[in-house]
């Protein structure tokens, strides 16, 4: 089994935990784009976002970035970014959201 996420989910890569339940995991991303940057994922493999069909575990992953987020300290706001597939550049093909803070952001989006 060669998926990284399954693997750090699993204990076969150590990691260090920010976050861990029997569901949902989070660890900090090894190329951080920003002071915070944590990656939140779900234990069970699954691909992206586009194939999540579990809705209670959408709520568990939304619950833990917004915890995550909290206990990192970033009130003065952070981003939430779930790269899916192909035209978003998606690179670890294990459903992850990233949560991003501890500096501004700008904006992505405009008008
Ligand atoms: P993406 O699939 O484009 O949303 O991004 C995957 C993210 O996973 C990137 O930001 C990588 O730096 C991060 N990443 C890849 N391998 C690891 C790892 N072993 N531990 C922590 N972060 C990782
Ligand atoms: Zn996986």
């Amino acid at each position: 089994m060669a998926c990284t996420f399954c693997q750090i989910a699993n204990g076969s890569i150590p990691s260090k935990f920010v976050h861990s339940d029997e569901r949902v995991i989070a660890f900090r991303d090894i190329r951080p784009q920003a002071p915070t940057h944590i990656l939140v994922c779900p234990r069970q493999h699954v691909d992206s976002l586009w194939e999540l069909e579990d809705e209670l575990l959408a709520g568990q992953l939304l619950s833990v970035c917004a915890r995550v987020a909290r206990e990192a300290g970033l009130e003065q706001g952070w981003r939430l970014i779930a790269n899916t597939r192909e035209h978003a550049g998606q690179e670890v093909q294990h459903l992850h959201l990233h949560v991003l803070g501890g500096r501004p952001l700008g904006r992505m989006l405009s008008g």
